[in-house]
């Protein structure tokens, strides 16, 4: 028998994957990994056709299409006011996934403390072991999941490398405030810790809440490096098409590695969206589609026994389900799976040290006849 020494033994296969396989077995309605079930443009399939004709068929440059990387450069100047350059200040990435492997993997050095709050995505703890980091976690705590910025102050030590935020949250729909920003911004000023920023939620915003990107606050954009994705703006996740901004002497670094990761992505399709990134870099309409998906959920199941948690951005709503059992999230969701149909995330899937609040995650990306359908089978529990 092989013997093979596993780097990650404690990880298993992802929440995502492991959900919508039971969705799938069980022929239960998806609400769980976030993608949406409907299609995307099809004039954005068509312009990725057109290049494929045009004979885009060839490795791109190694950072990436120029026309797309002139329209990100342009994007995040007009959308947050940060200049930003094309040419080594760009990197597209195969999805926002390999932007943020990339970029752990190049700054994380072995003994290097990374902050991390959690809840916190399911890859971020990983590639931060795997580079011989150590996760260092602070609580974002249910109900609100607000940032307690006297223990981020406590949990800074002379081997912070790293801070790694999330706004728009995933799972907990939470976005951080300009106030947030601030306090972060007077933490890390006179040290050598660096920002790294997923902000794959960057135009899903509802209420007239505005996106606080790091790149509006040049003195977190001088030591950041922002991840974002075209899957969540163009509804085409399957595409994983993502990339990173930052100054030049981080983002040669993070190309260093990108390099021999994907080397580069998929050319066609990034001369489709370097057409449609320069049309609408604001992505106009996209806050309104997912506020009005979000508020047909929530009147859908407002019948129901589930009580909704603030959402202030992504594609994702928490539902507090303690009038329902007193459970752990995880068997609550499988119960929910196989009894009602109805398949959700367990925010525990986010947590490594907290337990957590009796709180499933959904997503409402959908059709209005599945948002229909799901919050039917709710409204029975
Ligand atoms: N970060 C967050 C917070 C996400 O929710 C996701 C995925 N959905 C990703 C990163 C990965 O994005 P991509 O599919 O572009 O790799
Ligand atoms: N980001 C998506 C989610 O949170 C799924 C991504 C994945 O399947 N890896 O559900």
């Amino acid at each position: 028998m092989l013997q093979v020494t596993s780097k990650l033994p404690d990880i298993g296969t992802s929440i995502f994957a492991v959900m919508t396989r039971l969705a799938n077995e069980h022929g239960a309605i998806n609400l769980s990994q976030g993608f949406p079930d409907f299609d995307c443009d099809p004039a954005l399939v068509e312009a990725v056709a057109r290049a494929m004709r045009d004979g885009h068929n060839q490795y791109a440059p190694m950072p990436g299409v120029l026309a797309l990387r002139e329209a990100i450069a342009a994007k995040v100047t007009r959308c947050y006011g940060a200049p930003c350059d094309a040419d080594g200040e760009v990197v597209v990435t195969s999805g926002a996934t390999a932007g943020l492997y990339a970029t752990l993997t190049a700054l994380v050095q072995p003994g290097d403390e990374v902050l991390l709050f959690e809840p916190c995505y399911d890859s971020y703890v990983p590639v931060v072991r795997l580079s011989g980091g150590t996760p260092v976690f602070v609580s974002l705590r249910y109900p609100d999941y607000a940032v307690d910025w006297d223990a981020v102050r406590a949990a800074i030590t002379p081997r912070t490398r790293l801070i790694l935020v999330n706004t728009p949250h995933n799972p907990t729909g939470t976005v951080w405030s300009a106030d947030d920003m601030r306090q972060l911004a007077a933490i890390v000023d006179g040290t050598d810790i660096v920002i790294v920023s997923d902000e794959v939620y960057e135009h899903i915003l509802f209420d007239l809440r505005r996106h606080e990107s790091v790149l509006r606050y040049p003195e977190l954009r001088r030591r950041a490096v922002v991840v974002s994705s075209f899957g969540k703006t163009f509804h085409t996740t399957g595409w994983k098409v993502g990339y990173c901004v930052a100054p030049p002497p981080l983002m040669a670094e993070v190309t260093r590695v990108h390099q021999f990761v994907t080397f580069t992505v998929h050319t066609p399709t990034q001369v489709a969206f370097a057409e449609f990134l320069t049309r609408d870099p604001e992505a106009t309409a996209l806050a309104g589609f997912y506020q009005a998906r979000r508020d047909r959920f929530l009147s859908l199941t407002s019948g129901s026994r589930f009580v909704p948690l603030a959402c202030a951005g992504t594609y994702f709503q928490l539902l507090d389900y303690s009038a329902i059992s007193q459970d752990a999230d995880r068997s609550v969701a499988e119960w929910l799976l196989t009894t009602h149909g109805v398949a959700a995330i367990p925010v525990s899937a986010f947590l490594y040290r907290d337990t957590g609040g009796p709180v499933l995650r959904f997503c409402f990306a959908k059709k209005d006849e599945t948002l229909e359908a799901a919050a039917g089978r709710l409204s029975r529990v």
